[in-house]
C-alpha cells in the first residue's frame, strides 16, 4: 500500500542571532491510508512544526515530503494551496473560526475557493454540519456556541471538501474531558469511514484513542508504537457523567 504521507530526513532549522535551533531534526515517517496517529511529546519538541509542514502551512529547511507519492517540496504556493484544499482538513486547538460569522458561513468558506455552484455548496455545508451534530446551530456565530460546539464547526469546515486526511493540533486542548471524548468520537467515526487522522495531544487517554502513538523528543521522532489498548470514544462516553449530572 502506498503511503499518503512520506517524509524523509526532515529538518526545520531556526536561526536566532548566532544560535540555531533544530525544531525538527531528521524526522522520517510514513503515514498509510486509514491510520489514526496520536503525536505526543513535551512542549517544544517539534509537534506543531511537524504538523504545519504536513499540512503545507510551512516548509521544511530541508528534507523530502511526498503526498500521495508526489513531491510537495517542489510545488508552487498555488499548487500547495490546491493540494491542501483538495486533500487536507486542518483542526486547531483554538478553533480559528471567524468570530462574526455564522457556523454555516465558516464551514462554507473553503468551498468559496473551489468554483462550486451555490446550490451544491449548500448541500455540502449542511451535510458537514449535520454530521458533527450541529443541525440546529447553523446560524449561530461562535460567541453563541460552547467550546465543544465551536470545535465541531471547525471539524465541519475541515471535512466539507471530503479530505483524505485530517490533521489536528491539540484539538481537545481547550476542552473538558467529556467534550474532548465527543470530539474524538467524531474523529473515530471519520476514520472508520476511511479518513486518515493525525492528531497531536498531551493527554494519555486521548492518545489511547488512536491506532498508533508517535512520541517526539527534541525535534526527533523518539518512538512509534501501535496502540494495543485502544479506547473507543463511544464506549468511554458511556462511562463519563453528563454535564448536567456534574453540575447537580
Ligand atoms: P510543540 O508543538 O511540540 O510544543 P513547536 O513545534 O511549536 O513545539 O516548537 C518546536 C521548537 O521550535 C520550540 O523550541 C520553539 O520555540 C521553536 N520554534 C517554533 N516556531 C519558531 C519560530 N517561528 N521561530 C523560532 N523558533 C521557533
Ligand atoms: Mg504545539
Amino acid at each position: 500500500m502506498e503511503a499518503v504521507i512520506s517524509v524523509k530526513n526532515l529538518f526545520k532549522i531556526y536561526k536566532m542571532g548566532s544560535q540555531t535551533l533544530a525544531a525538527l531534526n531528521d524526522v522520517s515517517m510514513d503515514v498509510f491510508p486509514g491510520e489514526y496517529i496520536a503525536i505526543m511529546g513535551s512542549s517544544g519538541s517539534g509537534k506543531s512544526t511537524f504538523m504545519n509542514i504536513l499540512g503545507c502551512l510551512d516548509v521544511p529547511t530541508r528534507g523530502e515530503y511526498l503526498f500521495n507519492g508526489e513531491s510537495v517540496i517542489s510545488k508552487s504556493k498555488i499548487q500547495l494551496a490546491h493540494l491542501r484544499r483538495d486533500n487536507i482538513g486542518f483542526v486547531f486547538q483554538s478553533f480559528n473560526l471567524l468570530s462574526r460569522t455564522t457556523a454555516y458561513d465558516n464551514v462554507e468558506l473553503p468551498l468559496l475557493y473551489c468554483n462550486i455552484p451555490a446550490s451544491d455548496r449548500k448541500i455540502k455545508v449542511e451535510k458537514a454540519l449535520i454530521s458533527v451534530g450541529l443541525k440546529d446551530r447553523m446560524n449561530n456565530t461562535p460567541s453563541m456556541l460552547s467550546g465543544g460546539q465551536q470545535q465541531r464547526v471547525a471539524i465541519a469546515r475541515a471535512i466539507v471538501n471530503n479530505p483524505k486526511m485530517i490533521l489536528a493540533d491539540e484539538p481537545t486542548g481547550n476542552l473538558d474531558t467529556r467534550t474532548s471524548m465527543e470530539i474524538i468520537q467524531i474523529f473515530q467515526l471519520l476514520n472508520d469511514e476511511g479518513i486518515t487522522v493525525v492528531m497531536v495531544t498531551h493527554e494519555d487517554d486521548i492518545a489511547r484513542t488512536s491506532k498508533r502513538k508517535v512520541v517526539f523528543r527534541d525535534g526527533k521522532m523518539h518512538k512509534s508504537e501501535d496502540t494495543n489498548d485502544r479506547l473507543i470514544a463511544t464506549e468511554q462516553l458511556k462511562l463519563l457523567p453528563k454535564l448536567e449530572e456534574v453540575i447537580i
